[in-house]
This record gives C-alpha cells, sequence and structure tokens, in this order.
C-alpha cells in the first residue's frame, strides 16, 4: 500500500464530500489499492471492502476503532472497541464467495448491489432484489425460484454468504454493564473510516490555518513540512 500523505488527506476529504457513505468507502480503497485493469472496487464482495477498509484503518488511524452507542434497556453509554487487526483476519483465506442454497448458486453481495436497492423502503422487498442480483446460476433445474421464498429462506441465504465471505458484516455484541440488556450492532465500517478520515482533514485545515496566519506560507508549503517539523512550529505558535 502506498504511503498516505497528508496533501492526500485532504484531496480525499474533499472529493468525498457530496458522495453518499458507501463511494466515499470506496473512493478511499480506490486511492490506494491499486486495482487490476478493469477491476472496479464497487464490484468486490463487501467482506473483501470491509478488509482494506480495516487495513487502510490500521495504516492511516492505527488499528483500533473506538465508538459508543446508547443501550437500549436503560440509556446508559455503551463504549466499544474493535481490534483491525482481527478483522483483516477474519477474511483472511475465504475463497471462492459463492454458495449454493437450495439448488442455486449466489455470489456475495458487492457495494454495487446495496447501491441499488438502497432506496428500498420494503425490508422483503429489498432481500428478494437483493437474491436475484446475486444468483448466478441454476444448479437444480428443480429449484424453487426464490419469489417463492419466505423471510427465512432470505436469512438462511443471508447466513451461509456470511460464512463464505465473513467480514461482509461485522456484528457487535454489547452488554450494558447496568441492566445487562445484550444486543448484537452492525458496525459500518465505511462511515466509521470516514469520520476519522473527516477529523484528521479538520485537524490539518486547522494547522495550515495558524501556521499561515503567523507565518504567511502557503499551504502547499506547510503540507510539505514534515509531522514533526509542522508540529514544532505549532507548538511555538501557541506558547
Ligand atoms: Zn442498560
Amino acid at each position: 500500500m502506498p504511503a498516505i500523505s497528508n496533501a492526500d488527506f485532504l484531496a480525499l476529504w474533499e472529493d468525498g464530500q457530496r458522495l453518499h457513505s458507501l463511494d466515499r468507502g470506496l473512493l478511499a480503497i480506490q486511492a490506494w489499492f491499486p486495482s487490476p485493469a478493469g477491476e472496479d472496487a464497487a464490484d468486490w464482495s463487501l467482506g473483501r471492502r470491509n478488509q482494506a477498509l480495516a487495513a487502510l484503518h490500521e495504516q492511516c488511524f492505527g488499528p483500533r476503532i473506538e465508538g459508543w452507542t446508547v443501550c437500549e434497556g436503560c440509556g446508559e453509554k455503551l463504549e466499544f472497541h474493535v481490534d483491525c487487526r482481527a478483522l483483516i483476519e477474519r477474511q483472511r483465506g475465504s475463497g471462492s464467495q459463492s454458495v449454493i442454497f437450495k439448488g442455486q448458486t449466489f455470489r456475495a453481495p458487492t457495494s454495487r448491489d446495496l447501491a441499488r436497492i438502497a432506496r428500498e423502503c420494503d425490508a422483503g422487498t429489498a432481500a428478494l432484489r437483493l437474491a436475484g442480483m446475486c444468483r448466478m446460476e441454476e444448479v437444480d433445474a428443480d429449484a424453487h425460484g426464490i419469489a417463492s421464498w419466505g423471510d427465512k429462506d432470505f436469512e438462511e441465504l443471508g447466513e451461509a454468504i456470511t460464512l463464505a465471505d465473513p467480514l461482509a458484516e461485522i456484528l457487535l455484541s454489547l452488554e450494558c454493564p447496568v441492566c445487562a440488556h445484550t444486543r448484537q450492532e452492525p458496525l459500518d465500517l465505511p462511515a466509521f473510516f470516514w469520520a476519522e478520515l473527516e477529523a484528521t482533514a479538520k485537524r490539518l485545515l486547522n494547522e495550515i490555518h495558524t501556521l499561515a496566519t503567523a507565518y504567511g506560507w502557503s499551504e502547499a508549503e506547510i503540507l510539505s513540512l514534515s509531522d514533526a517539523r509542522r508540529a514544532m512550529y505549532l507548538h511555538m505558535v501557541l506558547a
């Protein structure tokens, strides 16, 4: 993975401003993971995408993802942390990322698939459309079409795909220390990555503003300083 400069951070943050969270994650991946010609990260399985985002997070911000949510039982603030290295490991070695279910072959869903059903309000219709997009072929000629499936079938297909593409869904197991309420909550990795990137970009812009005001240097001149030199000048200006 190529090194990530401060100028890269700012350019990416600027490019991602008007994009949907899904597309921001892909923008970051495409900036730093050179893909073979003709390959688009939008067509990567969600597990592969999340693995790439976890690797990027580790390189840019360190391995620890920290967050918090609110207990549904008593309203207590629940803090959690996830280690990116464990996430990367979970996806390692996952093979074909396709499954045979009820006589039909399905590939793992991609970001492009999710974008196509993003505006679908009905969960059942969304599941049907997603399964339709991911169906590759009928193995068993007598297989019943997915249109006749019930909720349980879609649930089981989801579980089978999670085994084939383990990082497609990252579920946090949360237990409240006050009321002992437990629940599982999905971790939105693109959103967490972007929040970190945005915080870094804003901190950099703030530092550029401070140094430009004090010394009259241009943005490019300030960004060309090493982190250590910039920090030292900031320290002297703010002292
Ligand atoms: Zn609670």
